[in-house]
């Protein structure tokens, strides 16, 4: 069965309860959310109360707690050192969200590896292993999933090899998995039309077991443009058949695939003017037949 959701929110007042009913309202069957803004590191204290009424509704719906994703903040960068204060406070918030994670139920959680900044691809690497040595203990049950990068500016991990050797220098390695970002893979410069060329490499390399999470999206730029800026499925450059081979990969079945694609509508510093796509997205998805007036079906729907 095809493992499909997207990005949710999670707020203070419903928690993991409100992502569960977003979720449910975009016909999806796993999810992942920011256990608070992405852009801060500001948490709410976690409600006992909601995370069992989340719990009720995941089994009412049939979505297992097992396929859902938290993201870690992405101001958080475990490669660049230079700034011991921030480099300490990012590990002790990893630390503290590995313990939210758990709290929850969730094992997957995916992070940035980071941007070495003014160092070197070298150092930041140095950075990230001794930090995941620092915030992973043996026995978590949260897996840290490192994504795929696209290579702006100066992100480590747009190469497999980077990964590998990230994994290679972590102590508990059981511990820690990897996220695939379709728009990254591509902005990185791997071509998602020979998607399996790259699992085979991957495979040769990490090893395969350890994808643990995929995040499909489509890209606003051409192959290896190290951009980073998501398009709604099959209107990017990727294009829909290709992504549905990575969606319906037969070597990925059971992995969950998260949709990251940016809202629709025009953004005029007015949020209630533009509308979550993952319902149509998810929709189109299942049907396996793109929708070439998918962004006029979402706004006439939401407005
Ligand atoms: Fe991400
Ligand atoms: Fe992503
Ligand atoms: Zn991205």
């Amino acid at each position: 069965m095809l493992i499909i959701g997207s990005h949710v929110s999670f707020g203070a007042k419903e928690q993991l309860a409100g992502s569960v009913r977003e979720a449910v309202s975009y016909g999806s069957n796993t999810f992942m959310f920011y256990t608070g803004a992405p852009q801060n590191t500001k948490r709410c204290k976690l409600s006992y109360d909601l995370t069992l009424e989340a719990r009720n509704l995941l089994y009412d719906n049939n979505i297992e707690l097992n396929n859902l994703v938290i993201h870690a903040p992405y101001i958080i960068n475990l490669a660049n050192n230079e700034n011991k204060e921030s480099y300490e406070f990012a590990i002790s918030f990893l630390k503290e969200e590995i313990e939210r994670a758990s709290m929850l139920g969730v094992e997957i959680m995916v992070l940035h590896p980071g941007s070495y900044v003014r160092f070197d691809v070298e150092t930041g690497i140095k950075n990230v292993i001794n930090a995941l040595n620092e915030i992973i203990t043996k026995n978590q049950t949260v897996k840290i999933c490192l994504e795929t990068m696209a290579g702006k500016g100066t992100e480590i991990c747009f190469k497999l090899e980077h990964l590998k050797r990230i994994i290679d220098g972590v102590n508990y390695k059981d511990k820690v998995k990897v996220c695939l970002d379709t728009c990254h893979l591509n902005d990185a410069g791997y071509d998602i039309n020979r998607f399996d060329d790259y699992l085979d490499e991957f495979d040769k390399i990490i090893g395969i077991d350890k994808i643990a999470c995929v995040h499909v999206n489509d890209s606003k730029n051409p192959i290896g443009s190290k951009k980073d800026r998501h398009e709604n499925i099959g209107f990017g450059t990727i294009g829909f058949d290709a992504l549905l081979k990575v969606i319906y990969n037969e070597r990925l079945k059971n992995i969950p695939k998260i949709l990251e694609t940016p809202y629709v509508g025009n953004y005029d510093g007015d949020k209630n003017r533009i509308y979550p796509p993952y319902r149509f997205e998810i929709e189109m998805i299942r049907k396996k037949r793109f929708n070439p007036n998918l962004k006029d079906d979402i706004r006439n729907y939401y407005k």
